[in-house]
């Protein structure tokens, strides 16, 4: 059996990504391959906490780690791997890898922070904590940052003996990349395909996702298999719509819970734009999240990476994301005081989920209230404050208290970085299905993947599979 592949996370759920690959060459050496090393987050979270401790491999045996993109549930586990044993390169786009730079080290605040809440929580209860120890911590980010090799999109690689690997742009998040790989072990070749998270063939600031040549192999997300976005055209007067509804007609606070890379720009963009063409009401916007802060700085440095039209755009107004009325909030000192503003505003903070980061202290702060409203503009994994509000929880818990809700809570799927089922197939398209020997659906529900699977054997795909937990195939 040359070649197998092992799937230790996003196989049946959103979270956790990480796909092993074993190549057994003719001589007898073994090569380990893994693909992204993702946390899982949100549903059923106690289960989680323990997944996340456990790899069920040994870091030490891994050879190669290749990240598709920086996102934590593909790369926040690289820390808790490094401080393992794993001592190979981790390759990346560099753009992936200036965004792990900030990202790990947030999310290694995040593991620090919920260890010490979880040790005081036990210490009053007068119980052991559960845990020993964080997850890892902010001194584990520096060790797992140098094993970082960059590799643009397009240029070949030998990542190991008999492993070529190269990366085209999936346009998802800035940086993010569909891994392919052109796999030898002295016999035979075979081409396997994993495409991280898939972007969206829209406007935005980020280009379409790349054609990709034939595979033999496809790992795909899956994660709007079972849906169509809504029609992205009004786009920008949907939004208004909710800025007007929430913040002049009712003069209430429009929270809008956003990932720090790729929605938060967006949101700025859009609203950038109705600024510029006067459209904007006067309110104040806070970008309450220094990672997203950060990662707006990192944005602008690849602005190389936007479509084309936008580049255009930026040798005209270089502050694409900065207009009259917006302030970035770093201190949590200032972030604070944005509990007593009075009036109509803004607030775009992380995250995107609700699980962690600041938009917590302003729901606790603002979901009482009905003159307030909040936008969720992201996938919301089960098992999340996102997911109970929009399953329409009368009440929530947020640091242990219960929080009425009586804010409106919209939706908008434009903000979406993922393609939806339509987009996923035109992805899919630049492929001959007779010629696709496997193609695995992960990162989706079972519902997201079944629907999938019927529109793929529909389009010719024949041989799909939906993997469990620790399933392993031989191909
Ligand atoms: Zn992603």
């Amino acid at each position: 059996m040359p070649f197998t592949l092992t799937f230790h996370g996003a196989a049946g759920t959103v979270t956790g990504s990480k796909h092993l690959l074993e190549l057994d060459h003719v001589d007898g050496r073994r090569t380990r391959v893994l693909l992204d090393c993702g946390m899982f987050q949100g549903e059923a979270l106690v289960d989680n906490r323990d997944r996340n401790r456990h790899f069920g491999f040994d870091p030490m045996s891994i050879d190669v780690l290749i990240l598709s993109h920086a996102h934590i549930d593909h790369s926040g586990l690289i820390p808790r791997f490094v401080k393992e044993g794993y001592k190979g390169p981790i390759y990346s786009t560099p753009a992936t890898r200036d965004l792990c730079d900030i990202m790990l080290m947030d999310s290694a605040h995040i593991q620090e922070y919920d260890h010490a809440y979880d040790r005081k929580r036990a210490r009053k209860r007068g119980r052991e904590p559960e845990q020993e120890e964080p997850l890892y911590t902010t001194d584990d980010v520096r060790p797992a940052m140098e094993l970082f090799q960059c590799s643009e999109y397009g240029e070949h690689l030998e990542v190991a003996p008999g492993i070529t690997l190269f990366f085209t742009d999936s346009g998802h998040i800035l940086g993010s990349a569909a891994v392919h790989l052109i796999l030898d072990d002295g016999e035979r070749t075979m081409k396997l395909t994993f495409t991280g998270d898939v972007g969206r063939y829209v406007d935005r600031l980020l280009p379409e996702p790349v054609r990709f040549p034939q595979a033999d192999v496809i790992i795909s997300e899956s994660t709007y298999g079972d849906r169509d976005h809504a029609s992205v055209a009004e786009a920008e007067d949907e939004l208004l719509e909710h800025v007007v509804s929430v913040c002049s007609d009712r003069k209430g606070k429009l929270l809008i819970p956003a990932f720090s890379i790729g929605r938060t720009q967006e949101l700025l963009y859009t609203l950038n734009r109705l600024s510029n063409d006067g459209r904007l009401p006067r309110v104040p916007v806070f970008v309450d999240s220094p990672l997203a802060i950060n990662a707006t700085e990192i944005m602008s440095r690849h602005a190389k990476l936007f479509r084309q039209e936008i580049r255009e755009e930026l040798d005209q107004d270089p502050e694409l994301f900065n207009f009259p009325g917006v302030e970035f909030v770093r201190s949590p000192e200032r972030s604070k005081q944005l509990n007593d503003h009075k009036g109509p505003c803004i607030i775009i903070s992380a995250s995107g989920m609700m699980d962690a980061g600041r938009i917590r202290h302003h729901l606790r702060n603002s979901l009482s209230d009905a003159e307030n409203g909040v936008l969720i503009v992201g996938f919301c994994a089960p098992g999340t404050l996102g997911a109970d509000l929009i399953d329409g929880y009368e009440e929530v818990r947020i640091f242990g208290d219960h929080v009425p809700v009586r804010a409106s809570i919209r939706r908008m799927d434009f903000y979406s970085a993922h393609a939806d089922r339509g987009e996923m197939m035109k992805y899919l398209s630049c492929q001959d299905p007779t010629r696709i020997e496997r193609l695995f659906l992960v990162h989706g529900s079972d519902k997201a993947r079944k629907e999938f699977k019927s529109h793929l054997e529909k389009a010719g795909f024949t041989h799909v599979d939906l993997p469990g937990q620790g399933a392993r195939f031989t191909l």
